[in-house]
């Protein structure tokens, strides 16, 4: 679960950490009463959407020169700039083609930036331990630091019991080339961030840029986190922040009937039983020619009204012409599969072709309810037939 940028950043000051003081707002009214409230020094505004990249996205339709983060010194300008960012939608490289509608601006205060570092935390797979990592070379472009000098970012492992302990913090501070008092601020913000990364489970937790102000403090001046959602339960403070209006519709709908989606481009409705399972389909898809419109895994069964729902979320799209069922029947037995969804291909009223690949225990019985079923189901065998199947009737409904 994603947050934003103004919550992460509390979350960091409550630890200690030093952010730029700012107002979230929700009209140009408040946002010009935010700037009179800095006694008219200048701000940035910032458009507060859960995708990153915003200082260099743009506001679809709006004709303007800036991004989701701009810097400004006048009343009249806040009030023009709030206007346009409260009005179309913000389009970065996270959002897709179609941008995210922004309702809420954070008004921050203007940093007079020295320089910009990046701070982050996240779990390390390899060791099998979370890592702080940092980089002198932060700012919009730490995604090509990475890809082309990744040596440039330093590294420590953290203790999940004991987290980043201050000798660790000291060495990156060191290492980052901070210097006299600056260490030991720079110091008070790693360690904020270990302290909310490991209270609060997070996946991810960025301080992009991190900078040195022009009278010498250290400040977060971006904040992004993400929360494993499996801890949530832990933290009810945290669940509360959710803001629903930033996730995509048909995947919040499929999380409330416990499936796994995750929208995609092409034209194939994908419904499939085990994550492993569910990459392997899109993967065959792909190998035949067709483009797979989602990832669906309806987890370890497969019951009537996970399968309904899950036709209706995939019909639901205009873009898919075609659905392919791949369900293996492991505890869950193939008639009872079959069962599941002959009856949710009634109820649903289905408009594009069906294709059925199923395997595992009675598949047999499972196979003839299908066939027997008069019903415009195409059946498969195996995983290629099924996928040559599919991308043949999606072609034919183009
Ligand atoms: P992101 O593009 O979504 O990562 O948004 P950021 O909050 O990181 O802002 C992007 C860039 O805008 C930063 O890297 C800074 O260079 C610049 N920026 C953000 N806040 C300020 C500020 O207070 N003062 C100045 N001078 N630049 C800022
Ligand atoms: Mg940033």
């Amino acid at each position: 679960m994603k947050i934003h940028e103004y919550q992460a950043k509390e979350l960091l000051a409550a630890e200690g950490a030093a952010v730029p003081p700012g107002k979230v707002v929700k009209s140009v009214e408040e946002a010009l009463a935010a700037f009179d409230s800095f006694g008219g020094s200048a701000v940035v505004l910032k458009a507060q959407v859960h995708a990153g990249g915003r200082g260099k996205g743009t506001f679809i339709g709006s004709g303007a020169d800036f991004g989701g983060v701009k810097y400004l010194t006048s009343r009249e300008k806040v009030g023009s700039v709030a206007k346009t960012m409260l009005a179309f939608p913000l389009q970065t490289k996270q959002t897709g083609p179609e941008g995210q509608k922004v309702s809420t601006l954070l008004v921050q205060k203007a940093a007079d930036i020295a320089k910009e570092y990046y701070l982050g935390m996240v779990l390390d797979r390899a060791s099998g331990l979370p890592v702080m990592m940092a980089s002198s070379e932060g700012g919009v472009d730490i995604e090509e630091v990475a890809a082309h000098s990744p040596e440039k970012i330093l590294k420590e492992p953290v203790s999940p019991e004991l987290g980043l302990a201050p000798f660790q913090a000291r060495k990156l501070a060191f290492e980052l080339g901070f210097k006299g008092d600056q260490v030991t601020q720079a110091e008070g913000i790693m360690r904020a961030l270990s302290k909310v990364f490991l209270a609060k489970d997070c996946s991810i937790a960025e301080i992009n840029p991190l900078v040195v102000t022009k009278e010498g403090c250290v400040e977060a001046l971006d904040a992004k986190m993400v929360f494993d959602e499996n801890a949530l339960f832990r933290h009810p403070e945290i669940a509360e922040l959710r803001d629903e209006t930033e996730e995509d519709p048909a995947e919040l709908r499929a999380a409330r009937s416990g499936l796994s989606f995750v929208r995609m481009d092409g034209s194939i409705g994908c419904l499939v039983n085990g994550a492993g399972l569910a990459m392997s389909t899109m993967d065959i898809i792909k190998y035949h020619g067709g483009e797979p419109a989602n990832f669906l895994d309806v987890g370890g069964g497969a019951s009537k009204d996970q399968v309904t729902e899950a036709f209706r979320i995939l019909l639901s799209d205009s873009r898919v012409k075609a659905v392919l069922v791949n369900i293996f029947g492991g505890i869950m037995k193939c008639d009872t599969i079959a069962q599941a969804i002959l009856a949710a291909f009634k109820e649903v009223g289905f408009h594009v072709p069906l294709v059925v690949r199923l395997e595992g225990t009675n598949v047999e019985a499972g196979r003839n309810l299908l066939a027997d079923s008069g019903l415009d189901i195409v059946t498969a065998s195996g995983m290629a037939d099924a996928a040559q199947k599919v991308v043949d009737a999606a072609r034919k409904k183009n």
